[in-house]
């Protein structure tokens, strides 16, 4: 008998939601990672897919291992391979000495020096990716010290007050030093990392965001009692979360290796309703999240005159459709 091959790696589960792909892997126990390469974001590293090496900062919420084994691993594939810019990884302040104890033990076993960067974020605080767009840390409640993350965008708008006047009257107020503008805070995507139900996740972050990632490792009624002692979220806390959330694509990650995934959609359904679960995703449902991804191929086809579609098209016709749903 010749034995089988082995199984293949785990694929990437892949979620679109115009103008931001949302791709990584995440089972609970196993490893979580969720790369926006529109972002140049990873949240959490958990074991190390190639598409991650493209962007430069990892956003990590916790350091279980399952959050943080790929860490020294992306570090140094990211030298090896010449990315460009200094990798970096944002971890809660708590965390950032044992991190950088064990990027320190990595030298004594290579013999040879990653470059790498720990960078600490305080809980509200804001650190800056772009000049209009920053990540927010939000502190939750785990069995370590863990973060969620929120994207931010800032937008200068014409306050209420001059809109309508005259580009040369605009022009001569700011020329007199009136503050003509308000920045608006636009939260994109929000990240729960590993957490309990609580109030943070529903402060105006979450609630606002235009796409909200959140765990939920347990589904069945009888562990409850799991999720609690774990802080993890069960399906039940989804219920007012999912109510209050504004986001147009909500993507569950964290779901443990044993729950099935019709079990899981169902589940969603019964607390959501149907519709409201059309939005819900799960980012390893590989067989919906295809349909769902050729089903927005296909719309884009049809709206182009069956021109033959390429990626950039696909991108740039989506994200301009998600400007004036605005
Ligand atoms: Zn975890
Ligand atoms: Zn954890």
């Amino acid at each position: 008998m010749i034995p089988r091959m082995p199984p293949q790696e785990a694929r990437l589960g892949f979620i679109y939601s115009a103008p931001f792909r949302i791709q990584g892997v995440s089972v609970a126990g196993e490893q979580a990672v969720v790369h926006v390469p529109e972002l140049d974001l990873v949240f959490d590293i958990g074991l190390c897919p190639r598409p991650t090496l493209a962007s430069p900062t990892v956003a990590l919420t916790h350091a279980h291992m399952d959050h943080v084994a790929g860490l020294p691993y992306w570090f140094s594939q990211r030298f090896f391979q010449k990315m460009p810019g200094t990798a970096r990884c944002l971890a809660h302040p708590k965390m950032v000495e044992p991190l950088r104890r064990m990027m320190a033990s990595w030298v004594d076993l290579e013999r040879q020096k990653t470059p790498h960067e720990i960078v600490p974020i305080e809980p509200d605080s804001d650190f800056q990716l772009r000049p209009n767009m920053a990540v927010r840390a939000i502190e939750v409640s785990h069995t370590t010290p863990a973060l969620a993350f929120v994207v931010i965008e800032r937008r200068s708008k014409l306050k209420d007050e001059f809109v309508g006047l005259s580009q040369e009257r605009l022009r001569e107020l700011k020329s007199q030093g009136t503050e003509i503008t308000r920045t608006l805070e636009i939260p994109l995507i929000a990240y729960t990392g590993d957490t309990e139900m609580g109030d943070f996740l529903l402060r105006d972050e979450f609630v606002n965001a235009k796409v909200v990632i959140t765990e939920c490792t347990f589904f069945e009624d009888e562990h409850r009692d799991r999720a609690k002692i774990g802080k993890h979220i069960h399906v039940e806390d989804l219920r007012p979360l999912l109510e209050a959330w504004k986001a147009k694509d909500v993507v569950i990650t964290h779901v443990s290796r044993r729950t099935l995934i019709p079990f899981a959609r169902e589940r969603i359904e019964a607390i959501a309703g149907a519709e409201r679960a059309q939005h819900v995703h799960l980012l390893m449902d590989h067989r919906s999240n295809r349909a769902r991804h050729e089903s927005q191929v296909a719309a884009v086809e049809n709206a182009a005159g069956n021109a033959p579609s390429t990626d950039a098209a696909f991108v740039e016709t989506d994200a301009a459709s998600a400007e004036t749903d605005a």
